[in-house]
């Protein structure tokens, strides 16, 4: 079977209709990697009928950032859902989602949204909200899939789906990463061969920052902040933009870890933006369940 491709909101909506039984939605900006493809086999192992978006959302990008550039592979991502076996990609222009007097913005306000990509991206987190708002509006799906890759998006989107009563699970799902532990993203091929290997200086950090809360018992969050900033700074290519350790749920910043949380960067690898993140909870704490899978 091959993936119906939808342009249109009128003819996405007219094909959900016709859709029984439980239906997936993974939002994408597309440039497709392992990380995606995670979701939507996890959406079709699930889900009777799964949907696939393509939207590079102009939104949620601030000015400055790499908009214009963002790389596309249609023809790649297409032959990739359908080995996937992927039923629908919805692939709208922004005319489709934005129409003239488009007004129908959704935020979610508050310490959610104010702290870490919030902070470093303002109005980010409203074009997330609000594409993703529309989606689900559109889509009606029971299920849809984000990656723990962007932890505070996911729980921004959880919170919104609250926010505005959508009856939609959102299931997390965890980071995946290259065989030498970089976290896969589209934004990666940015990379020049020598900022490639900088870059491993990230997911070093992250996974010294678990090591220290879960194998050697360290409860300062301080120490944790610390340790990450130090192995950063030893990569002269790579600036550190944050390194947070919050609540696991609230993403409130924490003195100590006495719970599950979360040691988050966002740094620039020459003029490339990434982030990654890793789930700790205390030496001798049982990860919560719905955590397990994502640490
Ligand atoms: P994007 O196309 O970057 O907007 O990502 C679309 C979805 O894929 C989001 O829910 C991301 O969190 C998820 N995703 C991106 N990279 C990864 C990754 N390396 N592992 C797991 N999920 C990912």
């Amino acid at each position: 079977m091959s993936v119906r491709v939808v342009e249109t909101v009128a003819e996405m909506a007219a094909a959900r209709g016709e859709m029984r039984g439980v239906v997936g939605l993974v939002p994408t900006m597309g440039y497709l990697h392992e990380g995606h493809l995670s979701l939507v086999r996890r959406a079709r192992a699930e889900c009777d009928h799964v949907v696939v978006s393509i939207f590079v959302n102009p939104a949620q990008f601030g000015p400055g950032e790499d908009l214009e550039r963002y790389p596309r592979d249609t023809e790649r991502d297409l032959r990739l859902l359908e080995e996937a076996g992927v039923d629908v990609l919805f692939m709208p222009t922004v005319e489709e989602v934005y129409p003239p007097g488009f007004g129908d913005w959704v935020e979610v306000t508050g310490p959610l949204t104010e702290r870490l990509e919030g902070a470093a991206r303002p109005g980010h987190f409203r074009g997330v909200t609000t594409v993703v708002a529309r989606l689900f509006r559109i889509l009606r799906p029971h299920r849809a899939y984000f990656g723990q890759k962007d932890a505070q998006q996911l729980r921004v989107v959880r919170r919104m789906a609250q926010q505005e009563g959508l009856p939609v699970t959102i299931v997390p799902m965890p980071i995946i990463r290259e065989p030498d532990g970089l976290a896969m993203s589209s934004r990666n091929v940015y990379l020049s061969a020598e900022e490639r290997t900088a870059a491993l200086v990230l997911s070093r950090a992250v996974r010294e920052a678990r090591r220290m809360v879960m194998e050697d018992g360290v409860t300062d969050a301080d120490r944790v902040r610390d340790a990450v900033r130090s192995i950063v700074a030893g990569q002269p290519l790579v600036q550190l933009e944050y390194a947070s350790v919050v609540d696991e749920e609230t993403l409130a910043e924490l003195d100590r870890i006495d719970g599950p949380a979360l040691v988050l960067l966002a740094a620039k690898v020459g003029s490339t933006r990434l982030i990654d993140n890793v789930v700790v909870v205390p030496k001798g704490m049982a990860a919560p369940e719905g955590l397990r899978e994502l640490a």
